[in-house]
């Protein structure tokens, strides 16, 4: 049996990184490349530092922390997630699959186990997307999903660039990002939906993911009065937008339970009152687990779209700027997830990932796969997300038992 991770200290390390950018109402908000974002960095630099890793950064943050095996020939097993929240964060979103990781590798340093295989666990940029858009942004960078210069020039909406953030926070590594030559790659991480509980499972394998696609919408009329311009005159497209919603929501329903469609972010000019709006901007996705049917869903979107801006009179321009899976995880792995887990008579399922994850971009550069524990409610991305001391410690074991027999 491999050694047993410190279910507490897992805890613990857990609970002080939430309290980096705490919420009034329990939870976190640790945007990417913010001062908070930078504060949980040093102190995972902090704990690493006893246990001899070597750190290594690229241009676009990712940050690399490598424990020597005994065979330099070897290439790494990796693993980790992403340390950056929503606005609304919880405490476990992310955070869980770096923090199993650093304690998985605390228990190899207590236990005195050299692996064969390096072990890299890694820290990705801006999974959430939350700040800049695409979400995934550090890992597609890496996996050359999208260009770095692309990248450092995005701004988030108060006009800070990437390049600008990253300098501010001080993430902004030596290393041009591309792929590190990984044997494999492990995440884990929170479901952030109501399967596993519902089920009594306590180890999710995820096998695939969603298709999912994400669009910018502009959508311009005309800047007007609200007093003097009579209803028939007006191309609002505050009111548009307010269609487009809901006709994004329709959309979405029926695709249940394997589907999902949302309107996420806008953002109105003038936004003045006392105007006519003139020109509303919307985030909105298409997901679904078959690819061809969130293709189809576009379609209807875009069908929607131009029904609404005929009839308004208002245009609208779709950025459909980026996209992720669907992708099949390593089965080979799963299994191993599957078979030791069950070794520590844990209960298993396989899921299918509905959000995007780090693991999505990784996937096509070496076998790859994730791990899920379960959130209690299905609550994500809000204050109130939560898994148990001992659901975490379980996904944690699991990992470490995967890792030790991966890299021998
Ligand atoms: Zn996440």
């Amino acid at each position: 049996m491999t050694p047993s991770i410190n279910a507490d200290r897992l805890w613990q390390s857990i609970m002080d990184v939430a309290r980096i950018g705490p919420t009034p109402e329990g939870g976190s908000c640790r945007l990417a490349l913010s001062a908070e974002d930078a504060e949980a960095r040093a102190l995972l630099l902090h704990w690493c530092g006893p246990l001899g890793l070597r750190f290594e950064q690229d241009a676009v943050g990712n940050m690399f922390l490598r424990r020597e095996g005994t065979d330099a020939t070897s290439q790494a097993v990796a693993f980790g997630s992403h340390l950056d929240t929503v606005p609304t964060g919880g405490r476990f979103d992310g955070v869980f699959g770096v923090l199993a990781g650093l304690e998985a590798i605390r228990t190899l340093e207590d236990a005195g186990l050299r692996t064969r295989a390096p072990l890299e666990l890694v820290n990705w940029t801006n999974e959430e997307g939350s700040r800049f858009r695409p979400a995934m942004m550090g890992s597609r960078v890496h996996a050359a999903d999208m260009l770095l210069e692309d990248a450092l020039a995005i701004t988030d909406d108060k006009g800070t660039s990437v390049h600008e953030a990253l300098d501010a926070s001080g993430q902004a590594g030596p290393l041009v990002p591309s792929p590190r030559g990984w044997a494999c790659w492990l995440e884990a991480h929170i479901e952030q939906g109501p399967l596993m509980e519902a089920d009594g499972t306590d180890i999710g394998v995820v096998t695939r993911t969603m298709h999912a696609r994400y669009f910018q919408l502009t959508v311009t009329g005309e800047p007007s009065h609200v007093g003097s311009t009579t209803m028939d005159r007006r191309h609002d497209s505050l009111a548009a937008t307010a269609e487009i919603i809901l006709a994004i929501e329709r959309i979405g329903r029926p695709a249940e339970p394997v589907g999902r469609a949302s309107a996420s972010w806008i953002e109105n000019f003038p936004n003045a009152r006392g105007n006519v709006a003139n020109i509303t901007r919307l985030h909105c996705d298409v997901r679904h687990e078959q690819a061809e049917r969130a293709v189809a869903m576009e379609q209807e979107l875009r069908a929607a779209l131009g029904e609404i801006g005929g009839r308004r009179g208002v245009a609208i321009d779709v950025d459909p700027y980026a996209t992720f899976g669907p992708i099949a995880f390593d089965p080979a792995i799963g299994n191993l997830l599957r078979q030791t887990a069950e070794a520590r008579q844990l209960a298993t399922r396989n899921m299918i990932a509905a959000a995007g994850h780090d693991s999505v971009l990784i996937a096509p550069l070496c076998p790859s796969a994730m791990l899920f524990v379960p959130s209690v409610g299905g609550i994500s991305h809000n204050p109130r997300e939560y898994s148990t001391k001992e659901q975490l410690a379980h996904g944690a074991q699991v990992l470490l038992d995967a890792v030790l027999e991966l890299a021998g």
